[in-house]
């Protein structure tokens, strides 16, 4: 148990190193680290893990080793540069629960960089916000595991327990960097992940798919007039209707999933890319689109291809071009299932109890739309994952920001739920 003075140490301990942690963090921001281009980024947590005294574990993830895991989720990408990097607090004696702390280090795209009002890598702090690609979500997040275990050594106490700080690769894309983690042997009594979630804790996650669907054409003169060839980028909008109309079904069975009852619209199809064409003054002979579907968590990944499946080719059933001409669908990137985190009453009550003592007030919970690698633990691990951290906004579109107030609160959180979950020894 932590006393009201223990308490208020570590708070103000983290105060102390709040500025320290920042300019960490806008350093970090300054990584360009897109997808592929993970390793500068990897590199430099890996020094500063080093640092502080942690063991270092850096290695290349081999899809060969993760490939045939429930969880995995196909790519079609090199991973020469994809570098995982775990750092690994041990205690002297195991008092306490021990944690891993999981952030990912890889960002989006930036899309068109004369949108953005500064350079997405070059950070700039404004009006309590620090702007940049990746500063909410989420190496914020990430940068404050490192700090709330400072902030613990400089009142001269480390944690009584292991703790296993992931910098992960390719949460974006696919969540095999948390995948090849799991593969690696680490496993521990609870997980956090330090998501932007405004200081709530994520009761839900929703499943997420990605596949492409690779239309045909006919390519012809566009001067032929009607009825001469078949366009694949017109039957490819014909498909993506279809699709849409999918969404909306399966909106309506949010009735049967109490965790997103009151969400307004939980399913969400996005027509992510679509290329197609080769000639403005030919009739497109192809074109794919992909797309990034979401779904209840319990439901089962071949049932979802299958549903998909069974959409698309009633779809193509009803046009006679289409069903002669079968699209090909392909399935890369996310393969992922959702979750609720269930039958974890403990560590939630930890977290709840250290969040009032910054906050004020009770955690809330909210679920989401969308997915974290939080399903890697809670399905294929038996352990439990708390997704909580700070404020973020315009997540994956310009002018990404993260609420500086929300880091400081959300990193005094986790260094109070690191004390109470693993307990302290001194160093
Ligand atoms: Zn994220």
């Amino acid at each position: 148990m932590l006393d009201d003075k223990k308490v208020t140490a570590i708070m103000e301990a983290v105060d102390e190193g709040f500025d320290e942690q920042m300019e960490f963090t806008a350093h970090l921001v300054r990584f360009p680290s897109v997808r592929g281009q993970e390793q500068t980024a990897q590199d430099f947590m890996a020094k500063e893990m080093t640092t502080r005294g942690l063991s270092v574990d850096r290695w290349k993830i081999n899809v060969e080793d993760i490939k045939d895991l429930p969880g995995f989720s196909p790519v079609d990408i090199s991973y020469e540069n994809a570098l995982n990097v775990v750092g690994t607090h041990r205690a002297t004696r195991q008092k306490g629960h021990s944690l891993i702390l999981n952030g990912h280090i890889d960002v989006v795209p930036t899309g068109p960089l004369d949108k953005w009002t500064t350079p997405p890598f070059e950070p700039r702090t404004e009006n309590g916000l620090m702007y940049g690609r990746g500063a909410g979500d989420m190496k914020s997040g990430l940068v404050s595991c490192l700090f709330a275990l400072d902030a613990l050594k400089r009142i001269g106490y480390g944690p009584a327990s292991d703790v296993y700080v992931q910098s992960v690769i390719e949460e974006e894309p696919t969540g095999n960097g948390t995948l090849a983690c799991l593969q690696r042997g680490y496993r521990a009594d609870a997980a956090l992940i330090p998501e932007p979630m405004e200081g709530t804790l994520m009761r839900a996650e929703m499943g997420i798919m990605w596949f492409q669907v690779q239309v045909h054409g006919d390519p012809q003169h566009a001067s032929g007039g009607q009825g001469s060839g078949v366009n694949a980028i017109e039957k490819a909008f014909y498909l993506v209707q279809a699709l849409k109309d999918l969404e909306r079904d399966w909106n309506g069975l949010k009735g049967e999933h109490p965790e997103y009852i009151s969400h307004p619209y939980p399913v969400r199809f996005n027509l992510g890319r679509i290329k197609g064409g080769d000639w403005t003054s030919s009739v497109p002979a192809w074109c794919h689109f992909d797309m990034r579907v979401g779904f209840y968590p319990g439901w089962d990944l071949a049932d979802v291809r299958a549903k998909i499946e069974t959409c698309i080719q009633k779809a193509a059933h009803e046009d006679d071009f289409i069903k002669s001409n079968i699209p090909t669908i392909v399935y890369n990137g996310h393969q992922s299932e959702g979750f609720v985190l269930k039958n974890a009453d403990e560590v939630e009550g930890v977290l709840g109890k250290s969040h009032k003592a910054v906050f004020g007030e009770r955690l809330g919970e909210f679920s989401i739309p969308g997915a974290t690698d939080g399903h890697f633990f809670s399905l294929y691990a038996n352990t439990p994952a708390l997704v909580y951290g700070p404020k973020c906004i315009s997540s994956h579109g310009f002018d990404e920001a993260v609420d500086i107030e929300s880091v400081r609160k959300t990193t005094q959180t986790i260094a109070l739920f690191i004390a109470h979950w693993c307990g302290l020894e001194t160093v």
